[in-house]
Order: structure tokens, then C-alpha cells, then sequence
């Protein structure tokens, strides 16, 4: 399959687009970035990579790093995780509160904010631990010593992050976290704030579509048990509320972050990450969804 060309004639067709939805400032230091950037990225089982536009510059992950917390839980947790947060998509937007309340401070997933506040509880070990151990892994996956935090974006996350406080304090309220609300919620900014490029995210996630090991260092990073498991929660909750059109339209697990990053998973055959900044109402970006729809219409490869 000739990835390049198919990328090629993506962005011939995905240039008006580029721009169209809205980047977000509800966090001030992501709406300092240009809604102009467009980047893809393929990297296959195989080794081989491809990569069209600005796909060498770093931008905030935000929410497609609760794949990495996650699958540290699974490892550090395992299956008692799903005691405190639960498998369905919720339907709701990913910040919502009112869920919240009606079922106890059970969030409906591990992807929604809630959700991902749980989880950076279930593998807190401290701070400083906890932030290390998250780099460090994702320095391993990504294959880049760079990586870090943006501090910049982490403070400007924390100073305007009333919302995820009310979530936090909420579920504390019903006894699902065993941190205090200020600790966990370090983590869970810090986490959103991880920089990559659009390249790093694809390699990053590539253990996902070769059954937990990374081809890159033939290094386990998940069981392929697990690996089943987060590609299938993936495709049910990945992408919020908009999780049935991502579904019907590009057809492969996802996950996508307010930063306008999406990273989207063929099993067994490559994974693809796209970033541009604007995003739709459900908080995905524009731009990304449909340069994903033409990939597995161009490729033929999505997963059904
Ligand atoms: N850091 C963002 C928030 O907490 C992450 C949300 C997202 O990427 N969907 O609101």
C-alpha cells in the first residue's frame, strides 16, 4: 500500500478544512496556538513510516495521554480498576458534571475527564513517582528522550481547572479517590500537558496495534489480553460524545485530546495520528476526524 500518496492526496483534499471548528480557551495556553497546522502520521508494524505537513512539531496531547495512564493501570491494577469506573460510553460531554452525581461518582469510562481522574488516583504513588513514571513510559513508546511536560500548559490547566476540581472533589465526596483532589489533579494536568509531534503519537501507540508489543524494541508493553481491551474501550469511548460518528465515519479505535490531536488504530497493521487544532462542538478536531474518514476510505483498512 503506497501510504505516502494516499497521505499526499489527504491534504490536497483536507486544505480548506484545515482551520474550520474552533480552538479551545477554556485552557488560555492552548488558545495561543494557530488553527492553521495539519499534520498525519503512519507508522506500521513493519517499520515503515510515512507523514505529511507539521508532523514534526510538538503539540499538547491533552487527552489522548489517558491511553498511556490507562495502560499503566491495567498493568500496576488490573481488572479491580473497573470497580471504580466503568466500560459504557457516557453520552455526555467529557467534562460533564450531572453523570456524575446520578451514578455515584462512578464515571462512565476511563476516558471522559472523571474518568481519568480515577485512573491517575489508581497509579499514584506520590508526585514526583507518578510523573516520572508516566515519562519515563512514554519516553519508551515514543522512542524519544525529549519528552516532557509543558510546564506552561500544566499551571495554565491547574489555575483554570474548576471543572475537573468539582469532579474530583465530587467523586472524593463519594469515596473514589483515595488522594486528595490536589494531588491527582497534578497528575491529570501534567499528563494533558505532555508535548509530542504528530510522529511521536503515532509510535507511540503502535504496542496497540501489535497485540501489546512494540515492533520498535520487540518490548512488551501490555498483555495482549489487555491490548484486546483498550483497543475495544478505544472504539466505544475514545472520541466522547461523537464516539458513534467517529465509529460509523472512520471505522478504528481512537482517542483524541482537545490539543486537536486524534490517534486512530489499524490492529495488526499501523496505527495513524493526526493534528489540527480546531476543533468540532464535541471537542474533537475538525480537521482530524475527516482526515481519518479519507484514510480508511482511501486505504480500505478500517477495522470492519
Ligand atoms: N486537559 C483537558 C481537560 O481537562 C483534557 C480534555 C480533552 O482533551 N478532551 O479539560
Amino acid at each position: 500500500m503506497d501510504y505516502q500518496q494516499i497521505l499526499n492526496k489527504i491534504y490536497d483534499e483536507i486544505k480548506p478544512l484545515i482551520g474550520k471548528g474552533k480552538v479551545p480557551d477554556y485552557i488560555p495556553a492552548l488558545g495561543n496556538v494557530s488553527a492553521d497546522h495539519f499534520a498525519m502520521a503512519v507508522s506500521t508494524v513493519n517499520g515503515e513510516e510515512f507523514t505529511i505537513g507539521d508532523a514534526d512539531k510538538n503539540f499538547s496531547i491533552q487527552s489522548v495521554s489517558k491511553v498511556f495512564t490507562l495502560t499503566i493501570a491495567m498493568d500496576l491494577v488490573g481488572d479491580k480498576l473497573w470497580k471504580r469506573v466503568g466500560r459504557e460510553p457516557s453520552g455526555s460531554s467529557f467534562n460533564s458534571l450531572v453523570q456524575l452525581e446520578y451514578e455515584n461518582g462512578i464515571p462512565r469510562n476511563p476516558f471522559i475527564n472523571p474518568g481519568a481522574i480515577v485512573v491517575s488516583d489508581a497509579i499514584f504513588e506520590g508526585r514526583g513517582k507518578t510523573k516520572n513514571r508516566l515519562l519515563k513510559f512514554v519516553r519508551e513508546v515514543s522512542g524519544n528522550a525529549a519528552i516532557s511536560f509543558d510546564e506552561e500548559v500544566a499551571e495554565s490547566e491547574r489555575k483554570f481547572g474548576n471543572r475537573n476540581r468539582a469532579m474530583a472533589n465530587l467523586m472524593k465526596s463519594f469515596n473514589n479517590l483515595n488522594e486528595t483532589a490536589d494531588d491527582v489533579l497534578d497528575i491529570y494536568f501534567h499528563q494533558c500537558s505532555i508535548g509530542m509531534t504528530t510522529l511521536d503519537l503515532a509510535r507511540s501507540v503502535l504496542f496497540l496495534a501489535n497485540s501489546g508489543i512494540d515492533p520498535k524494541t520487540g518490548n512488551k508493553i501490555l498483555s495482549s489480553r489487555m491490548t484486546k481491551k483498550m483497543n475495544s474501550l478505544m472504539l466505544t469511548c475514545g472520541l466522547y460524545d461523537a464516539v458513534g460518528d467517529f465509529a460509523y465515519r472512520v471505522g478504528l479505535p481512537g482517542k483524541s485530546g482537545v490539543g486537536g490531536g486524534i490517534a486512530a488504530i489499524v490492529p495488526d497493521e499501523l496505527t495513524v495520528a493526526v493534528w489540527s487544532p480546531a476543533l468540532n462542538k464535541h471537542g474533537n478536531s475538525y480537521a482530524g476526524t475527516k482526515a481519518l474518514e479519507l484514510f480508511t476510505t482511501y486505504a480500505d483498512n478500517s477495522i470492519f
